[in-house]
Order: structure tokens, then C-alpha cells, then sequence
């Protein structure tokens, strides 16, 4: 496979800032999108929008047939066993917090565990903290170690606890470390906890198959895998989801609203349909359904051989850099490409501010996981984070820009 030739699909890679070309390494926030994408939902636009499920006409059934579609082609993905317990939502960020919302309402008692981690992301803490001002549920988070990764010892002993439900993440987007999932999902069950997995940062890096894991609910952003903004995905077994109360209500989310009919005022659709109230976003659900034949067309092998040969060099270079610190696991095990660091000296928004003088564009701050940051004893720290369109070329010259940051 030929880096160019992705490179090429790719129109925003040619984008000069600040007179350089590009070199994008905000990947853990979003990554860039291939032309594929770009023309699907120019085409839906162009030549099939209708709303969806609302109209016998041509173009609504079109229109329909393609959002159905999405949905199987996703739940193929990620191995669900039904296309119907994928739930197109905007974001990871909503996954989870439909998700707190529903088991909130009709599973958490006041007083019920939840645990969550200082590995995660705010929006797999936030909601779960919101939740214990509402319901009055207790949350603990797990601790990490002070290489950055899960302290799986803490973990166990707090699922002891009697935890009902463990939030928890698959890949660290501050690290890229991938979390033992399997493992930590089997000992979860022993302790009788529903499982939900923030899979923003492993979704587009390796396969993901929910059965295979066995977890109950797994979120998702499509725009961190080639995709647009504003769709994303909530899978859910079907016999949970099918419990659990709705979320969001309004149109296309009953099959009945009768006020007379005694028995069935209230219909819900089923599954998915009961979680997918109001107009969909039908162009991201094809703008994911694409990404998802692009990645596959890309292959898992070649974007984690890229990936690592990526992660390896840019450690290796940056280990020997006295004016640099590296944060998480210091080697290329278990991990997606990303590398959190600080240059001695400078702020993480001055070396980010730098680098894009040069044309590079990398993160910084707190990503987003202050409990992170806070745990292993930093405020911020800048993160560079790759994807398989990324070349070593680039890793080279960002390293040699941070070479003269003295
Ligand atoms: N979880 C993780 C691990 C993430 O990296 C992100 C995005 N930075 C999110 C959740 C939230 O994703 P979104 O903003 O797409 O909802």
C-alpha cells in the first residue's frame, strides 16, 4: 500500500499553514476526511434527500434504505449480533450520556455504585458525577499508576465493592494505551456490573468486536474515524436496550400515540428506532458507512504496522531529547499512536503555538482529562497523535523543530 496514494485521497493534506505543508497530528481529536467520504454526502445531497421513515415517495425510501444500511454496515464492523442494537447518536459524548440518562432512570438506585476511572475522558466521568447530584448514586474512580496506565489492582478491589455499572474506556486518548478490556469486562461480570466502554480512541486504530468482549454498551465518534461530526454510535445488547426506557421522544420514536386507545397509548418502535427520535443524520450515517469501506479497504494491518512504525520512531527520538519529558508507558507495547510530552521550559499552548509556525498541528492542554493530568502530577501537556496518512518524514520534522526549543 502506498502512503502517497492515501495521502492523495485526502484534499486537505495538501493545505499549506503558515507557508509549510500540513502536517496533522491532532488525530485523537479528529482526524481528516478522504474525498470518498466528502463525495458520499455531496451525492446524498445531491441526488437522494428526503427525510427518512416519513414518505412513501421515491426519494424518502431511498433515502431510508441508505440510513438502514448504515446501520448494518456499522453493526458488521464492530461484530454487533443484531443490526438493530446500533444507535445512531451525535457523538461518543451522547452514547454516554444516553446511557447514564436511561440507566439512571430505571436501573440506578440512590446509593448504587458506579465506577469510572482517572483514565477517562470528561464525558465518561461528567455524566456519571451529574448523575449523583440528580439520583444520589455514589461514583469512585479508579486510580492509575504513575506511568499513566489502569491500576488494575484498585480496579478489582473496587468492583468488590459491588459496583452496578463500570464506565470505563478502551484506549486512553492522552496515551493511547489500550485498556485489558477483555479481561477487566470478565471480572466486571463475576461482580455482577454492566459494562459500558468509551471506545472513541479504539474504533478507528484496530477491530473492535463487541460480541467477542461480551460487553453491554460500547460508544463511538464517527468523525475520529475518517467520518463526519455529528454522527456517532451507540451500541447496546439488544436485551438491555430493549428494557430500558427512551431517551430523547418525539417523532419516529412511537408507533403509536393514541389518546383514546387504552392499551397502547404510549407504542414505542423497536430497536433501534426507540432511541432515534426527531430527523436523523442521515449524510453522517452515510458519511460513516463510507469511512467504515475506507478503513476496511485500508486494512487493520497496514494501519497499526504505520501506526507503530510512527509511535516507535517519534519515542525513540523523543526519549534522547533532554529538553523533553514523555508522559504514560515509555515503549510502543499495547498502545495506539499517541504521545503526550512537555518541553522543559515551555508551556504545552507555546510548543503547540511553535510548531504550528511551522505548519504543525498537534493538541494541547488537558485533552479533556483533567483527573489525568491531575493523577500523575502535571497541568497540561502537549499531544501529538497520528493516523495511517501520517509519514515518518513528518515525525522528523516536528522532532527537529522541538530540537531547537532550548
Ligand atoms: N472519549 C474519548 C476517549 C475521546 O478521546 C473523546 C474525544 N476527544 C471523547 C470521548 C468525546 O468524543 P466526542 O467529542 O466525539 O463526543
Amino acid at each position: 500500500m502506498d502512503i502517497n496514494e492515501i495521502r492523495a485521497d485526502f484534499p486537505i493534506l495538501k493545505k499549506k499553514i503558515n507557508g509549510n505543508k500540513l502536517i496533522y497530528f491532532d488525530n485523537a481529536a479528529t482526524t481528516q476526511k478522504p474525498r470518498q467520504v466528502i463525495d458520499a454526502i455531496s451525492k446524498f445531497y445531491k441526488e437522494k434527500n428526503a427525510n427518512i421513515h416519513r414518505g412513501v415517495h421515491t426519494l424518502s425510501q431511498e433515502a431510508t434504505y441508505l440510513y438502514e444500511e448504515a446501520h448494518k454496515v456499522v453493526g458488521e464492523f464492530i461484530n454487533s449480533k443484531k443490526w438493530q442494537e446500533i444507535v445512531f447518536v451525535r457523538n461518543t459524548t451522547e452514547a454516554l450520556n444516553l446511557l447514564s440518562y436511561i440507566l439512571g432512570k430505571s436501573y440506578l438506585k440512590e446509593g448504587d455504585l458506579v465506577l469510572t476511572t482517572k483514565l477517562e475522558h470528561h464525558s465518561n466521568i461528567l455524566p456519571w458525577l451529574l448523575l449523583k447530584e440528580i439520583k444520589g448514586i455514589r461514583v469512585k474512580l479508579v486510580e492509575i499508576t504513575k506511568e499513566g496506565i489502569l491500576d488494575l489492582e484498585d480496579l478489582e478491589n473496587k468492583l468488590k465493592e459491588g459496583a452496578k455499572v463500570l464506565a470505563i474506556t478502551h484506549t486512553s486518548n492522552v496515551t493511547g494505551w489500550i485498556t485489558p478490556l477483555k479481561e477487566i469486562i470478565k471480572k466486571a461480570k463475576r461482580e455482577g456490573a454492566i459494562v459500558v466502554v468509551d471506545g472513541a480512541q479504539a474504533v478507528p486504530h484496530f477491530k473492535v468486536d463487541v460480541q467477542e468482549l461480551d460487553v453491554d454498551f460500547y460508544g463511538f465518534s464517527g468523525h475520529k474515524m475518517l467520518g463526519p461530526m455529528g454522527i456517532g454510535v451507540l451500541y447496546g445488547k439488544e436485551e438491555l436496550l430493549s428494557k430500558l426506557p427512551p431517551f430523547l421522544s418525539g417523532g419516529d420514536m412511537l408507533d403509536t400515540l393514541s389518546l383514546t386507545n387504552k392499551t397502547c397509548q404510549l407504542c414505542l418502535k423497536t430497536l433501534p428506532w426507540k432511541y432515534e427520535a426527531g430527523t436523523s443524520n442521515v449524510e453522517g450515517a452515510i458519511g460513516i458507512m463510507e469511512a467504515i469501506k475506507y478503513i476496511k479497504k485500508i486494512g487493520w494491518d497496514f494501519i497499526a504496522e504505520n501506526e507503530k512504525k510512527l509511535l516507535s520512531f517519534a519515542l525513540n527520538n523523543l526519549k534522547e531529547m533532554k529538553n523533553i519529558e514523555i508522559y504514560g508507558p515509555k515503549n510502543d507495547e499495547n498502545r495506539v499512536g499517541v504521545i503526550p510530552f512537555n518541553v522543559k521550559g515551555f508551556s504545552a499552548n507555546e510548543v503547540a503555538t511553535i510548531l504550528d509556525q511551522y505548519g504543525i498541528a498537534i493538541r494541547s492542554g488537558y485533552h479533556c482529562a483533567q483527573p489525568f493530568h491531575e493523577a500523575i502530577g502535571i497541568p497540561s501537556s502537549a499531544r501529538m497523535s497520528f493516523y495511517f496518512y501520517n509519514k515518518i518524514e513528518e515525525v522528523k520534522k516536528t522532532i527537529s523543530v522541538l530540537r531547537k526549543l532550548k
